[in-house]
Formats: C-alpha cells, structure tokens, sequence
C-alpha cells in the first residue's frame, strides 16, 4: 500500500526548489550586508527547554508541540520555534563571553501540531535572527528593517509594519491589573481558552482570534498608558530609528505575541492580500530569556518569518523569481561513439562551470530535441559521425534555431561567452 505524506507537511518539488534557493540566497547575502552570521541547532531538544524557553502557558507548548520519548525513555520534543535552541547554544557554548553583541541567523524547518489550513502547516519553515548583548532600541529597528530589507528585495509590497511595546517586569504588572480588572465584568463572555489566560496569562487574550473575545476588547486599557519611564523612552528611540531608516508603521497596543518571554519591544510584520492574509514576521524583544535558560542576564532580539508564508504572497504578487538552476547545454547524440564524446565534453564544460547533460534513456534524435525542449535549455550541441569525424560540434541556438559549427578545442570559450 502506497504510504502517503503526513498531514500537514510540504513536499518541495524540483519545479518549486529554486524558490526556495533563490529566497535563500538571498537571506545569506543580506544577512552579511548586516554583519550576521548563520547558526544551525538540532532539529530536536529536550522538552524542557521549550518548556521553559517558550513558556508553558502558551498555546504552543501546551496544544502543538510534536513530543515523544526516546529510546533512552527521555522527553524528545521537534522545534516549535527557533529562538530556544539558539538561546541554549548561545549559552552552551558561552558565546556570552566574546565581544557582544552576538548577531544571528537561522533557516529551519518548525514543527507545530495545528488544524493544516491554508498558510498554516505542521511542518512550516522559517528565517530568523537573534541579537544577544545589545540593549539599545537602534538594534530593534535593525532587524526591524532588516525583514523589510528582505522583502524588498525579493519584490514583495504592500506589507504594513505593527509595533508595539508590552513593557517590562517593572511595569507590565500594572497593566495587568488593569486588564484584569477591566475583564472581570466580561469574564463570563469569554471564550474557553481565554478563561484559562484570565489567570495565567492574560496579555495573550488581546491576541485572541475569536471574534467574541474581540468583541469584548473594544475600549480595553492599552499596555503603552502604563509603561515605565524605561520602556516608555526605549519605545521612543525605536520609532526615532525606524523614522529615520524611512520605514513606515503602525503602533498597533493590540500585538503581544504568543510566546511568553518578550519584554519592551514586540512586532509584527502582516499582509493584506487575498492569497494570504496574517503576519508574515513577528519578533521582539526578550531581555528576560537568557537568564530563564541558565544563561547570565543578556539581552536578547529577534524575529521569526514563515517562508512558506512569504512564497504564498510572492506567488500572489506575482513577483518575477529568476531561475537560476535551469542548464545551460545539452548534448543530443547519434551514436554510441557519440554519446562517449559527449560524456568528455561535458565533463570538461561542467569543470569550467557550464552546466551540462546528455542522453542517458536511449532516445531517438528527434525525442532528444523534444526533450530538449522540455528542460527549456537555449543550446544544444549535437554530435553525430560527421561531428565526430572533424572534431566539432554542431551548436544550435534554441531560441532562433540558427546552427553553427564550434571546434572542440574552442567548445568552452565559446559557450561560456554564449551563457555570459
Ligand atoms: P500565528 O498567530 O499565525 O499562529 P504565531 O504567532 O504562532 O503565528 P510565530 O511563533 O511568531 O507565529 O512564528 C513566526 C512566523 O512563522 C509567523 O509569523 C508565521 O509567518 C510563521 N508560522 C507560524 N506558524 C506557522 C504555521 N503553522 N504554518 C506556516 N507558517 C507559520
Ligand atoms: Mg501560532
């Protein structure tokens, strides 16, 4: 019996992977233009730091994360997000005692167990960044831009910038109270899940998605009226940086992210189109984290992007994505001794960086052309005994169907000017 894939999960096809390596590629270039460097953790972790680093009253580590035990009886749990394995490797290996700050990247693979709809998968995966040891808000416009930095040159528009700030251990408890307070009166009217946050977490019933419990906010205490003078002036700097780096924003005191540990600065980054609609990239501050996973106290910034996420709005916006991964010549063959030539002639052009194949299948001449076609290569060299007996190729331009004769000895200069 054929054995589907799991619910959920994507399988990248060869028509799509240049996709994939061209917003790739370009992650690894902008990324150094920022003084980033790549850092690559498990795809597994102990439970426990999730547990920890992602907070157990969010929704992630109490519905979706994929959990199991081990043949070694311990508590294996996939990555739910980015940012906890790069904390524990940060802290793992004291990168805290380099020079700071520590500026990261990261592309992986994220596994949550969610209802699979449209722009919501079980395997999704993302880019991120983290910055250990820079307090200051100018890093927190950084990233902010370096996102945007990110769809722009990948063509994407129309995507609006939503930041906030839910202040800091000083002050967030006073907005809690107030929140609570205001609450209480529709307690009653909230929805299951939220009941649950009214005591544990009740910031993260702003975020919550039921249009009831929506309803119910219209009028509620905004966190930004009750920030300390810290977080109120961090807050300022941020808007001043990111004015001044020409990116424009919303202040939007609704956002508060779903993970537990962000303080100060909180964003998200969130398109409109009908393909897809929702955040893109959310990120924050989390000056708190560190020291949570066993760390000493550093401060800490970073962003999630679901790259599946940002395929859909490309597609959508129907952005032009140049693919780079298309061959430059085939060889069409008449011949077994032909098909020997070809296989040195392609060597040679694959050594000098022209990217090369031939006949492999046994087709007719007439279905190699088709074929051809097919791979949509703009030359092929073809070689039959004629070719074979003066030491040429036959060189046919795909586009205008135009044949020239090309000496072996001149087969890589040529070609490599045609590919220029
Ligand atoms: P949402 O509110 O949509 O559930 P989230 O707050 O859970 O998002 P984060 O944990 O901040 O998302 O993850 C960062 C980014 O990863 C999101 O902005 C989104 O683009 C992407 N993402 C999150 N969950 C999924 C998923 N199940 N499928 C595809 N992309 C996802
Ligand atoms: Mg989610």
């Amino acid at each position: 019996m054929f054995v589907r894939a799991p619910k959920g999960t994507k399988d990248i096809l060869p028509d799509q992977s240049y996709v994939w390596q061209y917003i790739e590629n370009n992650i690894h270039e902008l990324t150094r233009l920022y003084g980033y460097k790549e850092i690559r953790t498990p795809i597994f972790e102990h439970t426990e730091l999730f547990e920890r680093g992602v907070g157990d009253t969010t929704d992630i580590v109490q519905k979706e994360m994929y959990t199991f035990l081990d043949k070694g009886g311990r508590s294996i749990t996939l990555k739910p997000e980015g940012t906890a394995g790069v904390v524990r490797a940060f802290i793992e290996h004291s990168l805290y005692a380099q020079s700071q700050p520590t500026k990261l990247y990261y592309l992986t693979p994220v596994f949550r167990y969610e209802a699979p709809q449209s722009g919501r998968l079980r395997q999704h995966h993302q880019f991120g960044v983290e910055v250990f040891g820079a307090k200051k808000a100018s890093i927190d416009a950084e990233i902010i831009g370096l996102a945007m930095a990110l769809f722009d040159r990948l063509g994407i528009n129309d995507l609006a910038i939503n930041i906030s700030s839910i202040g800091c251990p000083e002050c967030r408890p006073d907005y809690q109270k107030a929140l609570k307070k205001y609450l209480a009166d529709r307690y009653n009217k909230l929805c299951t899940t939220c009941k649950e946050r009214y005591e544990r977490n009740p910031l993260r019933i702003l975020d919550c998605k039921e249009e009831s419990c929506q309803k119910l906010l219209k009028g509620v205490p905004v966190i930004l009226d009750y920030l300390c003078e810290e977080c109120n002036n961090h807050f300022e700097v941020l808007r001043q940086y990111l004015a001044i780096m020409g990116l424009d924003y919303k202040v939007n005191p609704m956002i508060v992210r779903g993970l537990d540990y962000y303080t100060k600065t909180v964003f998200e980054i969130i398109a409109e189109g009908d393909n897809f609609k929702g955040t893109v990239c959310g990120g924050g501050r989390y000056d708190g984290l560190v020291e949570e996973c066993g760390g000493p106290a550093t401060s800490g910034v970073g962003f999630g992007m679901g790259l599946d996420r940002l395929i859909m709005i490309m597609e959508e916006q129907k952005v032009d994505i140049p693919d780079n991964t298309k061959l430059d010549v085939y060889f069409a063959t008449i011949g077994e001794e032909a098909k020997l030539k070809a296989m040195e002639l392609i060597t040679l052009l694959r050594n000098n960086h022209i990217a090369a194949d031939m006949d492999h299948v046994g087709r007719s001449l007439k279905s190699q052309f088709k074929y051809s076609d097919k791979l949509d290569v703009p030359w092929v060299c073809i070689i039959g005994d004629n070719e074979l007996k003066e030491n040429i190729v036959k060189l046919r331009d795909m586009v205008t169907g135009e044949e020239i004769d090309v000496s072996l000895d001149n087969l890589v200069t040529v070609l490599a000017k045609k590919i220029d």
